[in-house]
């Protein structure tokens, strides 16, 4: 065996050869990773690819084959993901300011710890155990997911924990939980993509989230496959499809409905399937005879044809897969529009059919595994729910306590950071990887709830926009310099191998949780070393429904990965789901019977057009990590607007004018660009910048009901030019 190439290597010098994946989105591609200076053939691949010289820490990327990644394929920020390893471009000592207004300056690890940990006592014996709450991310590993929800609830005995995949995933878990029992992304592999004869991809821009996956659907059309994309923007990935559905701004239900509607009226359902398999169908079919297509166009804005044919596309193929991603789920509807797809989907008779089926495109790196260990605010590990008696009893046996010692269900993200500094919210707050001053709805709130605070604490590889705030700033250690686990789009579970040794004075998320849980005096159950941590989940999850029990990292590191349910050393995994039943107690699927409702925030008089957000191809999230490396910062390097040029011409903007978008939360500058394939009813604003081009300090934060989504896809604007100078700068 090639060792070099397995990742065995754990100590704390330099290896070379290093097999791991890239740090970024859920796909998750494979590369390997060099210590040396790159061969003058890699070092021209990757400037051909935009990436930048390593040389501080001597770095080079290769791509290689895995399952989500077949044949080696990486975008440019996989090419460029070396970068934030050199320390010029990173934190390397933890950080405190001596009072709010002081400036932040460089202190030892002890005095961080130590003050982290005094503020929080002070705050739970002043105000109560949850009045200190925690915010993770879905870029966490599983063993720092599950570290950090087992540290609130055993070390702070603290409600209030939650994460940003509540503002990322949420919707399409609420939807595939009540449909099928169980929530993984996706219940089949990913190359199914490249057999299916019919895709129908809502509201998901593959081509620039990720552009590996797109050769699966080059290779599908090549076969005579049909790609049908919905979405109120002409994307890259819109322009490849077979057909576009450019539907109106948040009315993906309504369209979904309408496709139910038509699969039923032309006798394309399987009868059959729905019989043995399903419950529910005759409520959802009374529902759906009100989306008449006429009635689906005036609300869509598809044309009744269109609507025609994708439902026949779906219907008529053997090969059917329905995909979801945040375009459709981002919204205050969310949930119910996932149900309606599923819906669809059931009516097809689509999961559990080899080579169809419907799942949710993960969007953050572990965004899957981060929602099944305990960092969400109802749930422990396993995905099992906080406020089962005999979950609760399972896991508190792994930890050592007692059941009683366990909290209750905690607020949803946004409610967690809305109450922030008030007399019912946390007075203390602890992050973990995530960026939520540019990355929350509402985000210029939210920065004043943080404002708030009696204590912020913030653990990140950078100084980012929420990490500039906080009182103590705890530098950690990144993808290459840790060991642990992901679990990708396909709940396939990989290893994450160390490759460099983290910067003197940098530690990892593990040591600081099992620094702060030693101070606290819980030390005795936190360990720091990412082995035994997730030893200890795959026992905690045992009996769930995302079920880790047969894993080790020998298993992982043997194969390329397992997808769970894995409840045994023997056990190979379950790369597809729902063959034979479903997740629920009788094993069929449930119908749900939702209505379409208008958006939480409709156009106006005042603010007459729709915003849109979403991402470029060169940045990832909040920017916080991308905005640092030159050559993705070079290529798009400040926030923009696009429109339609009928409206460029009617407030009298140029290509590249500074434009002022205005909502009832606040105001955004982007530069003015200029597309004919945007309706003239909408305007687009990556979410990536910070400072005046934060998209979200425009956004909606009204809650999807079920999920707890924030409506960041759509919310009511006005555009207005010719601003100065000086607000720009
Ligand atoms: Fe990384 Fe995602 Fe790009 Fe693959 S598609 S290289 S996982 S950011």
């Amino acid at each position: 065996m090639d060792r070099s190439l397995t990742g065995m290597t754990t100590t704390a010098a330099r290896t070379a050869g290093v097999a791991t994946h890239c740090p970024y989105c859920a796909l998750q591609c494979g590369m390997v990773l060099h210590d040396a200076a790159p061969t003058a053939g890699d070092a021209r691949a990757q400037r051909e690819r935009g990436a930048g010289v390593t040389a501080e820490r001597g770095v080079s990327v290769q791509p290689r084959s895995t399952p989500t990644s077949p044949g080696g394929g990486l975008c440019q920020k996989g090419w460029t993901a070396g970068e934030l390893l050199n320390p010029s471009r990173r934190l390397t000592t933890p950080l405190a300011r001596a009072h709010r207004g002081a400036p932040l300056e460089p202190v030892s690890w002890d005095y961080a710890l130590d003050r982290i940990t005094a503020e929080l006592r002070r705050v739970q014996v002043e105000h109560g155990r949850d009045a200190v709450a925690i915010l993770g991310g879905g870029g966490l590993t599983n063993e720092k997911a599950y570290a950090l929800g087992k540290f609130a609830r055993v070390a702070l005995r603290t409600r209030e924990i939650d994460y940003n995949g509540r503002f990322c995933m949420s919707s399409a878990a609420a939807g595939q939980n009540k449909a099928f029992g169980l929530d993984r992304g996706l219940p089949f592999p990913l190359t199914d993509l490249a057999t299916a004869d019919t895709v129908f991809l809502a509201g998901s821009n593959l081509a620039e989230t990720m552009p590996p996956v797109m050769r699966l659907l080059t290779e599908q059309r090549a076969a005579g496959g049909s790609l049908i994309v919905a979405d109120p923007r002409r994307t890259a990935t819109a322009r490849e499809a077979t057909l576009h559905l450019q539907l109106t701004p948040g009315t993906d239900l309504a369209l979904a409905l309408g496709l139910f509607h038509i699969v039923i009226t032309e006798s394309l359902v399987d009868t059959a399937y729905i019989a043995a398999r399903t419950t529910g169908f005759d409520e959802v079919r009374r529902v759906a005879a009100q989306y008449w297509p006429e009635r689906v166009e005036r609300i869509t804005g598809v044309d009744i044809a269109a609507q025609r044919k994708a439902a026949r596309l779906l219907a008529r193929a053997d090969r059917a897969l329905i995909l979801t991603a945040r375009g459709a789920e981002q919204q205050a509807k969310g949930t119910d529009t996932v149900l309606a797809l599923i819906n669809l989907a059931l009516a097809l008779g689509l999961p559990g059919r080899e080579g169809s089926g419907f799942g949710a495109i993960t969007g953050q790196g572990n965004g899957q595994g981060g929602r099944e260990h305990g960092q969400k605010a109802d749930q422990l590990p396993g995905y099992r729910m906080i406020t089962d008696p005999a979950a609760r009893a399972h896991v508190a046996a792994v930890w050592g306590i007692d059941p009683s010692e366990l909290p209750g269900p905690g607020r949803s993200a946004y409610e967690l950071l809305d109450a922030l500094g008030t007399p019912d919210g946390a007075k203390a707050l602890l992050v973990f990887g995530t960026n939520i001053a540019v990355s929350a709805p509402r985000a210029g709130h939210v920065q004043r709830r943080l404002d708030a605070l009696d204590f912020l604490a913030v653990a990140d590889v950078v100084l980012s926009e929420t990490a500039e705030r906080a009182d103590v700033v705890l530098p950690v250690a990144q993808w290459a310099e840790e060991e642990g686990t992901m679990t990708n789009l396909e709940g396939r579970v990989i290893r994450r191998r160390r490759a460099l040794t983290p910067p003197d004075g940098v530690r990892t998320d593990l040591q600081v949780l099992a620094g702060l849980a030693e101070r606290l005096g819980h030390g005795a159950r936190f360990s720091a070393e990412p082995r035994a941590v997730f030893d200890e989940l795959a026992r905690a999850s045992a009996g769930g429904v995302a079920d880790y029990a047969g894993m080790t990292y020998e298993r992982l590191d043997s194969a390329q990965g397992l997808c769970w349910p894995c409840p045994a050393p023997d056990h190979p995994g379950t790369p597809r789901l729902f063959a034979d039943r479903f997740a629920t107690p009788d094993g069929r699927a449930r119908f749900h019977a939702v209505e379409h409702r208008p958006v939480a925030e409709d156009i106006d008089g005042a603010y007459p057009l729709y915003l849109t957000t979403g991402r470029v191809l060169q940045h990832y999230q909040s920017g916080a990590q991308t905005r640092r490396v030159p050559a993705l910062n070079d290529a798009v390097p400040d926030a923009f607007i696009e429109l339609h040029p009928d409206l460029a011409d009617r407030i009298g903007v140029e290509p590249g004018d500074p434009v002022r978008i205005v909502s009832r939360r606040g105001e955004a500058i982007g530069a003015a660009r200029f597309t004919e394939t945007l309706r003239s009813d909408t305007i687009f604003m990556p979410f990536h910048f910070a400072g005046a081009g934060r998209a979200n300090l425009l956004t909606n934060p009204a809650l999807d009901p079920t999920s707890r989504m924030p409506e960041f896809k759509i919310c009511a604007v006005r555009i207005e030019a010719a601003i100065s100078v000086e607000e720009v700068a």
